[in-house]
């Protein structure tokens, strides 16, 4: 028996489907020959940026840039002239806005309705943005990894010979007389152990680095930052505080790592404030947390470098390998759960934040 308007299983359909609509992640527009719209669901809502009451019965190019306006408009009139579907039943992506002015990536799929001789045109649209980040991130681990075999090897043939030079650069130096070569066998020695300290760093940021777990109470180890710190913050004329929580706070993690973490951003910190300043390192927990603050008073961060903070080489220090936060922050999203990141207003100081979850004790 075929289904009449009105009657129940069909009436049971619509309401289905209508709820299906509602609820789902896709965002459904529908739009009439006139190109207005008449459905526009919670999904596109959440898409585009604009309420529901702002985009019923308007037409479409309110949402749309002028490019897409344009072919959409035109794709309609197509079919309507000449029932050409070209776009109905596929898929197409572009880059569209939000009713803020962001830019995204979308993927949509049309197709057609016939009522009573007229036709309405639906969208269904998929915010790409996540998916594009996704496969970016996936392209930039193989792009990494085929980095990391690059560095292996030339870090491989760079060392060897590096050793040498500083050796003989050394060996020199205890046999020259004249100060003027000494000064110079001074700076190809320093140089050289510039240099090996940046070929070390490289290897840490691109080789799959292995980490040993076990038990540890992060105040211990800030301990040992502080003491480890004190005396280069003294000549510095940096005044160290150390405030840890009065209880210890265990997590899972690699001591080793986790010191050269702290050790890097109190360096950081302490090559900030170049006239002196404060540096607190501090402890405390918050819900299944432990949180480790390392903060200071010196210049901040300019916001145009904020983003570039943690791409491996980016420094704004003369002397500077740029890889020090890169590195840490590795370390740090290699422990499960743990987070780094950074906080900075300029004038005032930064603040690094590291958060690891607390072990659960039995
Ligand atoms: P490097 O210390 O070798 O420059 P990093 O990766 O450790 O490399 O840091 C990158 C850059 O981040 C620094 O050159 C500096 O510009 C900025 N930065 C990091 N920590 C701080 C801080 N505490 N205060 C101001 N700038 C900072
Ligand atoms: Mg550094």
């Amino acid at each position: 028996m075929r289904k009449k308007r009105g009657d129940p299983s069909s009436d049971r359909e619509s309401i289905i489907l209508r709820g299906a609509t509602e609820n789902t992640n896709e965002g459904f527009i529908t739009i009439d020959q006139h190109h207005q719209v008449i459905i526009f669901n919670k999904a596109a809502e959440k898409i585009f940026g604009y309420s529901r009451e702002e985009v019923l019965g308007k037409d479409l190019g309110l949402i749309l840039s002028p490019e897409c306006e344009q072919g959409h408009k035109q794709a309609v009139s197509r079919f309507l002239d000449f029932r050409e579907p070209k776009l109905i039943g596929h898929q197409t992506e572009f880059l569209t806005t939000r009713k803020n002015g962001e830019r995204f990536p979308l993927s949509i799929s049309f197709s057609v309705s016939e009522i009573e001789g007229k036709f309405y045109f639906t969208g269904i649209v998929r915010d790409l943005t996540e998916t594009k980040a996704l496969q970016e991130k996936i392209a930039q681990s193989e792009r990494l990894a085929a980095l990391g075999q690059l560095v292996a090897e030339i870090t491989h043939e760079i060392k060897n010979p590096l050793i040498m030079i500083g050796g003989f650069a050394r060996q020199l130096s205890r046999t020259v007389q004249d100060e003027k070569s000494q000064g110079k066998l001074k700076i190809i020695a320093d140089e050289v152990q510039r240099l090996e300290k940046l070929i070390l760093e490289l290897k840490e940021v691109y080789r799959p680095q292995k980490l040993t777990f076990e038990r540890v109470n992060v105040n211990t180890l800030l301990e040992e930052i502080y003491s480890l710190s004190k005396e280069d913050c003294k000549t510095a004329q940096i005044t160290l505080q150390l405030e840890t929580h009065q209880n210890p706070l265990f997590v899972e993690g690699d001591p080793g790592k986790l010191k050269q973490v702290f050790l890097n951003l109190v360096k950081n910190a302490l090559e900030a404030m170049e006239k002196g300043g404060t540096l607190t390192i501090h402890s405390k927990r918050t819900d299944n947390q432990a949180e480790i603050t390392i903060t200071d008073n010196g210049p901040g961060i300019p916001l145009k470098d904020r983003d570039r903070l943690f791409t491996p080489f980016f420094t704004t220090k003369r002397r500077g390998t740029g890889l020090g936060l890169s590195v840490s922050k590795k370390i740090i999203e290699d422990h499960p759960g743990g987070t780094l990141g950074l906080d900075s207003q300029e004038g005032k100081g930064t603040i690094a934040k590291i958060s690891l979850p607390l072990l659960r004790e039995a």
